[in-house]
């Protein structure tokens, strides 16, 4: 048993075959927690069922074992945490910080700001409860939130500017992504956030939820994306065509390599146990490239 400081966790969405950008995103957090004697924790994110494929999360969980990746506690699945989701919501809601969003996707569309995505503010006087169907939003502050990410250096996002009041709770009944995430981050300990460089812009309203549930804010390593030759973040299918667990160390070599680690080619034919030992007494986060990289 570890017992340490040091917590991460991979979180992989089920919504399809796992792929090259999973697998690079799962070794990145495992090194990370590894190399530290820290804990890693593996968590379904499949708050949003609606995008759930069926099988999926079972697949992620087999490949993982096949490629010799070993997670501490049990599987936490956040289809099964409405009910951690439902306190933090109550606890914004005493505080008066959100406010019911009955905005159609076409008005939405229709007043965003200058920067698409932006929420013009029109429903922040409506009160809960509220008959109508409708999304619950969080009210940003007006303030920049940065943090420095290990890998992608200083970030800076103004929240009203750059993303306004955000969906905590969708109209559809279901909690969203951004509020699900934090709960779980904090709920399990997490000290250190390793994931794709794709949820950076996500991050500043993390950050803000964080405080605004009282919450500790973990560290950051956002991760360079895979993109195919044109520039284009890899599909998933072409990311899925290169992870094969039937070559798990192929597939490990692939995975390091993207990731900066400059394995030496013998170790693409080695054993399981033979690359994970190499990774880790040779893991440097400081040799992971701050760009995105064609494959
Ligand atoms: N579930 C997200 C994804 O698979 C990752 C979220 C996170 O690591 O914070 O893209
Ligand atoms: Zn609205």
């Amino acid at each position: 048993m570890t017992n340490s400081l040091y917590r991460g966790r991979f979180a992989p969405s089920p919504t399809g075959d796992p792929h090259l950008g999973t697998l690079i995103a799962a070794v990145a957090s495992y090194l990370q927690a590894r190399s530290k004697s820290g804990e890693w924790l593996l968590r379904i994110e499949d708050v949003d069922t609606t995008r759930r494929v069926t099988g999926s999360d079972s697949a992620i969980m087999s490949t993982l074992e096949r490629l010799g990746f070993e997670w501490d506690q049990e599987v936490t699945w956040q289809s099964r945490r409405t009910e951690q989701y439902q306190q933090a919501l109550e606890q914004l809601m005493a505080e008066e910080r959100v406010f019911p969003c009955t905005c159609s996707r076409k008005l939405l569309a229709q007043t965003a700001g200058e920067i698409s995505g932006v929420y013009p503010g029109t429903c922040r006087s409506n009160r809960l409860p509220l008959a109508h169907p409708h999304a619950i939003r969080l009210r940003v502050d007006d303030i920049m939130i940065h943090f420095d990410d290990a890998v992608s250096g200083e970030y800076r996002q103004s929240l009203v500017d750059e993303c306004g009041d955000f969906v905590i709770k969708r109209r559809d009944g279901l909690f969203a992504y951004q509020l699900a995430v934090v709960v779980d981050d904090a709920l399990q300990g997490i000290t250190e956030v390793v994931r794709g460089a794709d949820l950076l812009d996500s991050t500043p309203r993390q950050i803000f939820l964080q405080r605004c549930l009282g919450y500790s804010q973990p560290d950051y390593v956002h991760l360079p994306l895979i993109l195919d030759p044109q520039g284009r973040k890899l599909s998933k299918s072409e990311g899925a065509a290169e992870l094969n667990a039937d070559k798990p160390a192929a597939s490990l070599h692939k995975a390091l390599a993207h990731l900066g680690q400059q394995p030496p080619l013998a170790l693409m034919h080695a054993g399981v146990t033979d690359i994970w030992q190499w990774a880790l007494e040779n893991w440097e986060i400081g040799k992971i490239p701050t760009t995105h990289a064609a494959w």
